[in-house]
């Protein structure tokens, strides 16, 4: 498991606020949201980035986008729209260095993003 904080949460050794789980996935709430529905999906195996995607992760990718729709439906955001974002490496910010798929919703978000 080592010290990847998200392979920490797939492995339930710390909390989080679980949505949504799979064998091969997990949802839970963003600690500190950008917007008022902010949900992070991802992989319990360890993936560092988009660009360590590979074609055996075909199912698992499926299973990630199916969940971020059932929980668009769930939490009502399927109407008024959400977006879905993959932050990859320093230009973009990401902090998390384990795959991880934003959902933001509940709000007007802009165009284009900062
Ligand atoms: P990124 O900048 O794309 O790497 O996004 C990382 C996200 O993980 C940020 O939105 C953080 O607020 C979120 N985050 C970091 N630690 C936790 C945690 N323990 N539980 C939930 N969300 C977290
Ligand atoms: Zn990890």
């Amino acid at each position: 498991m080592g010290e990847c904080i998200f392979c920490r949460i797939a492995f339930k050794a710390i909390p989080a606020k679980i949505i949504s789980e799979t064998s091969l996935a997990l949802a839970f709430h963003d600690i500190n949201p950008q917007a008022p529905l902010h949900v992070l999906i991802i992989p319990k195996e360890h993936i560092g980035s988009v660009l360590e995607i590979k074609a055996q992760h075909s199912v698992l990718l499926k299973e990630m986008f199916l969940m971020a729709q059932d929980i668009a439906r769930q939490e009502k955001v399927d109407q008024s729209g959400f977006r879905l974002i993959f932050n990859c490496g320093p230009h973009a910010g990401q902090a998390v260095d384990h795959l991880h798929l934003h959902l933001l919703g509940r709000r007007k978000l802009s165009w284009p993003p900062g």
